[in-house]
């Protein structure tokens, strides 16, 4: 999957595509087929301005708080960045505290997009011209992380492109595999059984003795209770 960002702060990304589980899904040397599951190309959108003091933002009409992202700048980074590799048409993601909900079911729906173009906004927002003129000519989906504001919309694109990667054939090995986990359909879109390590004992706290009992068709059970319980306690929604 190709993955491009269109931000202000490109800085911002380099922490989180560079370790862990992101950072493996996109290094060639641990995939010899060269078949790497992800590729990241980010795009500082200032790049594209044409304000010969680099601005790409200016004081919304009416007035009122903030700055506004400005049309030219954004409409001309999505479509120098679509032409990098224009055989692949990309799925178009405006991150928005007014899009839809991001769920595991929208996660898994994106893992199986060849690419996906992410435009994160900044101050008050993009100017609804330029989201409007996108919307009719190739599409923007609009998709929130949760109902709060953040600064800009890099982390919300941060935690977006780490649910999808982590989905892609490749990724995750079998210790980590994420067919068991909360959401899956392996536990029937509910939430994750309770997990316990090595020692047997801490602190005076046991072991389920299920666990320690070798029965994989027991364990397997219980897990599943475990599963369930939690999911209607916590998160009766889930059920429906
Ligand atoms: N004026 C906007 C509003 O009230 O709907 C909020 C703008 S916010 C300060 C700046 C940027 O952060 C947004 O353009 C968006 O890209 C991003 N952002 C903020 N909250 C978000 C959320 N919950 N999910 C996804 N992106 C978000």
């Amino acid at each position: 999957m190709r993955i491009d960002v269109l931000t202000l702060f490109p800085e911002m990304f380099t922490g989180v595509l560079g370790a862990s589980i992101l950072k493996r899904a996109a290094d060639p040397s641990l995939h010899p087929d060269g078949q790497v599951p992800a590729t990241y190309h980010l795009t500082n959108i200032r790049d594209y301005t044409h304000d010969k003091h680099d601005k790409v933002d200016k004081a919304p009409y009416g007035g009122g708080p903030g700055m506004v992202l400005q049309c030219q700048p954004v409409w001309d980074a999505v479509q120098a960045v679509e032409a990098q590799q224009p055989d692949i048409k990309p799925l178009r993601i405006l991150l928005s505290p007014q899009g839809e909900p991001l769920t595991h079911q929208r996660v898994e729906q994106l893992a199986a997009q060849p690419r996906l173009l992410l435009l994160a906004g900044h101050y008050e927002g993009l100017d609804e011209r330029v989201i409007e003129a996108l919307s009719e000519d190739g599409g923007l989906t609009q998709i929130s992380i949760g109902d709060y504001v953040l600064s800009g919309g890099e982390i919300a694109a941060m935690v977006l492109i780490d649910a999808v990667v982590r989905l892609l054939p490749g990724v995750l090995g079998d210790e980590d595999s994420a067919l068991h986990e909360s959401f899956s359909s392996d536990l029937q879109g509910g939430l994750d059984y309770p997990h316990y390590t090595r020692p047997a004992q801490w602190q005076g706290r046991g072991v389920p003795d299920v666990l320690l009992s070798g029965n994989h068709a027991q364990i397997e059970a219980w897990r599943r209770l475990q599963s369930q319980q939690r999911t209607s306690q916590r998160r009766p929604d889930l059920l429906k």
